[in-house]
């Protein structure tokens, strides 16, 4: 017996669903999507409240890229709505004479995140938060941010004092809440994607190419996924209809030796032989309430107390505007994955030990030569919506040969 497929791609989140339209329209390959959950999207799937609010069910999504081709590919797909995401920190006042009364929300201290010469000057005062910012437009005089972890070894008294402020008002608290680790404990990238910025620029993303999927992500995905070439099996764990050993992958009992692209849990697919990787669960907490907006921006931080790390609004994000008074918020706690059922691992925990253990897993799938390991979860990475776009566009770039798919 023949297999029907000529490519096996597990899991319908962006590195599936790229693959498989990539594949089947660039390649005219026949192509077979297994996903587990429901629904397609992965983790960037929406669905609409009982109110029509567009939720975002696994976490805030905010679409930024610096690539004009991914920005392209998924345009094929969806419209935009302009947006351009910002953020504020919101934290209990330690020195209520020097906030400004208009800086003030509710009692509490509110600044721009990233930390920017504005937010300085909500910090410290018009006067005082205006001379510091000179003093560190002075010390870095050819950029326009530094992270943390670079201000803190400033040796200069002043600008020392500066990342004391922010370490201990925008960076140790929340870094704990999130990782229960120090910033100095995690990957230097993950603090240095909010850097302190040496500007007024209080938008969260700097990127040319920033807004939201008009009708949302699942509607991009849906269309997307349309494509005759393509079959979507929703409900299915890969691992009932697919087998991995000694270097043969099998479908529903049969060989098959077309592209099978993998876009879950490395661990998971090699049964944690190599032990598990470390990663960090969310729990959200979704509300709704009777007004119209429950704050102003689209997310504040709460980077000092609290035990949520932050509130985001989805109407700012998806610009509805409801004839009731009614908003939708979401809270989002920060814990150890445990690997319980119904558990999601969010966040892969970056370090030399967890990349030595993920190269095992990497080491094992590089015996099957037609499987290829992508996606967030899958090369165990801290990445972004649009660099999985990018790395799916360019597997398949590899797999096709060339522009037209000729091998
Ligand atoms: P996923 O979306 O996780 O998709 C993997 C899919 O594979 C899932 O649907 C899963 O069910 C399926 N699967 C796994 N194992 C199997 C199996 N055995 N059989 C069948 N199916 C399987 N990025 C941004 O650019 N902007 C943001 O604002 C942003 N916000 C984020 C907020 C949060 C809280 C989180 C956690 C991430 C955020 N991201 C954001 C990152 C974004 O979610 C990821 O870049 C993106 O979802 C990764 O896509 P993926 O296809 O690699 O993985
Ligand atoms: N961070 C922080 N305070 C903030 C915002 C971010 O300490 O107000 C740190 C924290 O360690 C966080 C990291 O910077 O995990 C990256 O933040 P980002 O908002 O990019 O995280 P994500 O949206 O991916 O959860």
């Amino acid at each position: 017996m023949e297999q029907p497929f000529d490519c096996l791609v597990i899991g319908a989140g962006y590195a599936g669903s790229v693959a498989a339209r990539e594949l089947a329209e660039r390649g005219s390959r026949r192509v077979l999507v297994l996903e587990r959950r429901d629904h397609i999207g992965g983790n960037a799937y929406d669905y609409p409240d009982g109110h029509g609010i567009l939720i975002h069910k696994y976490g805030p999504h905010i679409f930024h890229t610096a690539s004009k081709r991914v920005f392209d590919y998924l345009s094929r797909f969806t419209q935009w709505r302009r947006y351009q995401h910002r953020v504020i920190a919101s934290l209990p006042r330690d020195n209520p004479e020097v906030v400004p009364a208009h800086k003030r929300t509710q009692g509490r201290l509110c600044f721009p995140v990233p930390f920017n010469l504005d937010s300085l000057e909500a910090a410290f005062g018009k006067a005082d938060g205006g001379r510091l910012g000179e003093k560190l437009l002075d010390a870095y005089p050819a950029q326009s941010q530094v992270t943390i972890l670079e201000l803190r070894r400033n040796p200069d008294p002043e600008v020392a004092a500066i990342a004391e402020y922010v370490y201990e008002h925008v960076f140790v608290h929340y870094t704990r809440k999130q990782w229960d680790q120090t910033p100095e404990e995690i990957d230097p990238a993950t603090t240095a994607r909010v850097p302190v910025r040496l500007t007024r620029d209080d938008r969260y993303f700097q990127d040319p190419w920033q807004g939201m999927p008009l009708e949302g992500y699942t509607s991009l995905f849906r269309r997307m996924l349309d494509h005759p070439n393509i079959t979507v099996a929703l409900g299915v764990d890969a691992r009932d209809r697919a087998s991995f050993s000694e270097g043969q992958i099998r479908l529903d009992g049969l060989p098959f030796s077309g592209p099978v692209i993998f876009t879950g849990q490395a661990d998971e697919l090699f049964a944690f032989q190599e032990g598990r990787l470390p990663y960090r669960t969310l729990d959200f907490r979704l509300e709704t309430h009777d007004r119209q907006f429950y704050q102003t921006h689209g997310t504040v931080n709460y980077t000092v107390d609290q035990d949520f790390t932050r509130i985001t609004e989805f109407k700012h994000l998806t610009g509805q505007r409801l004839r009731d008074p009614v908003t939708a918020i979401m809270k989002e706690y920060s814990r150890p994955y445990t690997g319980a059922a119904g558990e999601i691992p969010y966040y892969a925990i970056i370090n030399p030990e967890n990349n030595a253990r993920y190269d095992r897993y990497r080491a094992r799938a590089a015996r099957f030569p037609n499987l290829h390991l992508l996606g967030r979860l899958a090369e165990y990475k801290y990445y972004n919506m649009d660099a999985i776009v990018l790395r799916a566009l360019e597997l398949c770039d590899g797999l096709l040969g060339d522009k037209e798919g000729n091998p």
